[in-house]
Order: structure tokens, then C-alpha cells, then sequence
């Protein structure tokens, strides 16, 4: 098993993504996270070499936040129910 590097989430070999190039190309995104993967490329092509690399961590960066914060948001609502 993988863990996707932006969502979390579990995967198996079928459903890794190459996550290049907010990641290097070793780690794991899920199908879910493969379309912000898409998305950061076509737009990434526009920006130079010394701003790729900033833009790149930092779009990964809120990635990541985002669905932490999400994740946690899940985990406290399912207690929450079961209390
Ligand atoms: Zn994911």
C-alpha cells in the first residue's frame, strides 16, 4: 500500500500517479489528487525556472493544508456522531 502525498489517503500500485512536478517522481498521488497534479503542470509551463520551484512547494503546500484540514474536519464530525 501508498499513501497519496497530498490527500492521504491509501492507494495500491494500480491507482499511483506520477505527482511530478509537485513531487519527485518516487512519490504517490491518488487518481483524486492526479487532476491538481494536471492542473499545477498546464499552469506551472508559464512561470521561469526561479519561480517554478516557489510556486510549485507553495501550490503543494495549500494542497497538503487543505486536506488536512479537511481530514480533520471528517474525523471530528464522525466522533461527533458516534458520542
Ligand atoms: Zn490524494
Amino acid at each position: 500500500m501508498f499513501k497519496c502525498n497530498i490527500c492521504s489517503k491509501e492507494i495500491n500500485e494500480r491507482e499511483r500517479c506520477n505527482p511530478e512536478p509537485l513531487l519527485p517522481f518516487e512519490k504517490s498521488v491518488c487518481h483524486d489528487c492526479d487532476t491538481y497534479v494536471t492542473a499545477s503542470r498546464m499552469h506551472l509551463v508559464n512561470f521561469n525556472t526561479e519561480s517554478f520551484g516557489i510556486v510549485a512547494s507553495t501550490v503543494l503546500e495549500i494542497l497538503q493544508l487543505s486536506h488536512a484540514l479537511r481530514n480533520g474536519r471528517a474525523e471530528l464530525f464522525k466522533k461527533m456522531e458516534e458520542e
